[in-house]
């Protein structure tokens, strides 16, 4: 039997992580899991409830009532809320939003770092998150830290926005998205985002991203 391991990226919003995770995942056939679409799933179900996402007793409560399941389907990670899947709904920026605030509870990172753990135990995986090598799997075999400058990230960001369809906000209000949510991201309490000394540090916006993914699959092919 081939030897089960993981490669954990880890970063900020917009530092290219889930394209990377993905090429990586697509090149060494190996299974690929999103975990800032969990957080997302929850910030929804906290919008669907009308629950604020930092009020403490009222999101445990939900986490008791709300039924996440991850589900693969064809090489892709669907997320299914309450029988629905909701994989469409979760990159709005309302939802981006919501994701951040409620992941910095400890009631929220616990259930959803043990769904991560139990996910990933059986099978060759590549995550990306804010606390894979430094909270979630602190053995991984591999660990990666991507960066960018906060305005390149602004920039991939409206892109991608833009690609979808979605015109709702201009350079500005992403650039202040994204510094919300990096400082919330890691000057939370709980497993706030930060590098680990065993990871390798990648400035995504100094090579980009094809050359970072033939420079990621290099250390791994070591
Ligand atoms: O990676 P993505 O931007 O989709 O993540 C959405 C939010 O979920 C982040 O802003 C972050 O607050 C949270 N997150 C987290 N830990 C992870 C992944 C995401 O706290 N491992």
């Amino acid at each position: 039997m081939s030897e089960v391991y993981q490669i954990a990226i880890d970063g900020p919003s917009g530092s290219g992580k889930s394209t990377l995770a993905k090429g990586v995942s697509a090149k060494l056939g190996i299974m690929y899991l999103d975990t800032g679409a969990m957080y997302r799933t929850c910030g929804l179900c906290a919008l669907k409830r009308g629950i604020s996402p930092r009020d403490v007793d009222a999101v445990k409560k939900m986490l008791d009532t709300m039924e996440l399941k991850v589900e693969f389907k064809d090489g892709s990670q669907h997320m299914i809320l309450d029988g629905e899947d909701v994989t469409g709904f979760i990159r709005t920026p309302e939802v981006s939003i919501a994701a951040s605030d409620i992941s910095a509870l400890p009631c929220v990172r616990k259930a959803m770092v043990d769904m991560q753990r139990d996910i990933a135990s059986s099978q060759t995986f590549v995550l990306d998150g804010r606390d894979i090598g430094s909270n979630v799997l602190p053995n991984a075999k591999y660990k990666f830290f991507l960066t960018a400058s906060a305005e390149t990230r602004a920039e991939r960001r409206l892109k991608e926005l833009n690609e979808k369809g979605d015109f709702s906000q201009n350079y500005e209000e992403v650039l202040r998205d994204i510094k919300y949510r990096d400082k919330q991201d890691s000057e939370r309490a709980s497993a706030p985002l930060v590098k680990v000394d065993d990871a390798i540090e990648i400035d995504t916006s100094v090579i980009g991203i094809d050359e970072t993914r033939d420079l990621l699959l290099s250390y791994i092919k070591e």
